[in-house]
C-alpha cells in the first residue's frame, strides 16, 4: 500500500506492506485522514528528541471502513464506517477506565502510542487500530468533514468542556488562532455558550471564517488585543482564553486579556512560555494544558456534528499531494483543515 513516511528529515511517499489484523486488532481503510499544525512541530523537532523511534506513517486524524478483524473482536462488522479515537491508553488504568485515555501514564512505558505520533498513522491506503474500544462509528456522517474531529473536534471540544464552568452566559471567551482547531472551537462555543466570543488571528480570511462561525467579534492578533477586550467587556477582561497558537506574544495577550479568577487554555504547542506567578497573570487564575479528548468526548462531537452544530470547514487532497497541503498548512494558507482522502 501507499503510505506517507517520514523518516526525521522529510515527509515522502513510499509502498510498505498492508497491515493484517492480528488478535484483538482491527485494520481500516482510510476514508480521511486530516493534516494537524503538531505534525509540524513534530517534523521541527531534533528526531533525537522524538520520545519513539522512526520512520512512521503520519496521521492522527482519521475515518475508515473496517476491513479486516482479527480473532476475538466482536461488534464490528466489515463495511462500517468510523472515527478513530487517537490518544491509545493502557486500557486498564484508573484514567482509562474512565474514558481519559489521553491522560493514561502508563501507555508511553508500555510502547503504546497514538497512530502517526509513534505508532503509524493514517496518510495510508490501510490504518492497523490496536483494539475495537477506539471505534466510534461514523452514523451516517460525510467521512472527509468527520475526519477532522478526531483531533480538531476532539481537541477543540475538551478544551471548550473544560473551560465552561468558568464561562457565564454574559461572559466573554477569546479564541486566538482560527485554523483547523480554531474554527472549529469557535463553533463548539456558539452551540453550548451564550457567551461573547472574540477570535483573534492574523489573516483576515480566518477572521472572515471565525464571523461565520459564530465569533462576536474578530480581532486582528497584534499586542492592541487586551486593550480591545476590557473595551469590549466593560473593563472586566475576557472569563476564559483559548489560545491555539501559544507563542510568547500570544500567551502575553492571554494573561493580559484575561480578567481576575479567568482561566487560559494553553493548547497550541507553541514554543513560548508563560510566567506563572502573582502579578505575571490575573489573581485567581487557572492555566490548563489540554491534550487531546476523552473517548466520550469523541461521542459527543460526533453527535454535535450528525446534529448539524458543527461543520469542519475542508480543503480535500489525494495522497500524492499530501505534502504540497503541509506547505500549505506550514505557510498559513490552509482554510480549516486539510483532509487527505486516500
Ligand atoms: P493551524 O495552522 O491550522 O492554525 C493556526 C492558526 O493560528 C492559523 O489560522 C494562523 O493564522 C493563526 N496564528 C498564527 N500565529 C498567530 C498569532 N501570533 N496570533 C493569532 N493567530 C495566529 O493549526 P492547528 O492544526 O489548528 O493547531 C493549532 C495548535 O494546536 C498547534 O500548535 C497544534 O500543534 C496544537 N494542537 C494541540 C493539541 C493538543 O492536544 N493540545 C491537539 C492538536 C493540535
Ligand atoms: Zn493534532
Ligand atoms: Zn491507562
Amino acid at each position: 500500500m501507499r503510505a506517507l513516511r517520514y523518516d526525521g528529515k522529510a515527509p515522502y511517499l513510499e509502498e510498505v506492506p498492508a497491515p493484517t489484523a492480528g488478535p484483538g486488532q482491527v485494520v481500516l481503510e482510510v476514508t480521511g485522514a486530516g493534516l494537524c499544525h503538531s505534525d509540524l512541530a513534530v517534523m521541527s523537532r531534533p528526531p533525537q528528541d522524538l520520545p519513539y523511534d522512526l520512520p512512521i506513517t503520519l496521521g492522527h486524524e482519521a475515518v475508515g471502513v473496517v476491513v479486516d478483524v482479527g480473532a476475538g473482536v466482536r461488534g464490528l462488522s466489515g463495511g462500517e464506517e468510523v472515527a478513530v479515537y487517537g490518544p491509545w491508553g493502557c486500557g486498564a488504568c484508573r484514567s482509562c477506565l474512565a474514558g481519559a485515555e489521553n491522560h493514561c501514564p502508563y501507555a508511553r512505558a508500555a510502547g503504546i502510542l497514538p497512530p502517526g505520533l509513534g505508532a503509524d498513522g493514517a496518510l495510508a491506503d490501510y490504518l492497523l487500530v490496536d483494539h475495537p474500544r477506539h471505534l466510534v462509528p461514523l452514523g451516517g456522517l460525510d467521512p472527509v468533514r468527520a475526519a477532522p474531529l478526531t483531533d480538531a473536534g476532539l481537541t477543540s471540544y475538551h478544551a471548550v468542556r473544560s473551560a465552561l464552568p468558568g464561562l457565564p452566559p454574559d461572559g466573554t471567551v477569546l479564541v486566538i488562532g482560527i485554523g483547523g482547531l480554531g474554527h472549529v472551537a469557535v463553533q463548539i462555543l456558539r452551540a453550548l455558550s451564550a457567551a461573547r466570543i472574540v477570535a483573534v488571528d492574523l489573516a483576515a480570511d480566518k477572521l472572515d471564517l471565525a464571523l461565520r462561525c459564530g465569533a462576536d467579534s474578530a480581532l486582528f492578533g497584534d499586542d492592541t488585543v487586551p486593550e480591545q477586550v476590557r473595551e469590549l467587556t466593560g473593563g472586566a477582561g475576557a472569563d476564559v482564553v483559548l489560545d491555539f497558537v501559544a507563542t510568547d506574544a500570544t500567551l502575553r495577550t492571554a494573561a493580559h486579556s484575561l480578567r481576575p479568577g479567568g482561566e487560559i487554555s494553553v493548547v497550541g504547542v507553541g514554543s513560548g512560555r508563560l510566567p506563572v506567578a502573582v502579578n505575571l497573570v490575573p489573581l485567581g487564575a487557572t492555566v490548563r494544558t489540554p491534550y487531546w479528548g476523552t473517548r466520550s468526548d469523541l461521542v459527543d462531537v460526533l453527535g454535535l456534528a450528525r446534529a448539524g452544530r458543527i461543520t469542519v470547514e475542508v480543503e480535500e487532497y489525494p495522497l500524492e499531494e499530501a505534502l504540497l497541503a503541509y506547505e500549505r498548512l506550514e505557510r498559513g494558507q490552509v482554510r480549516g483543515r486539510a483532509v487527505v482522502t486516500p
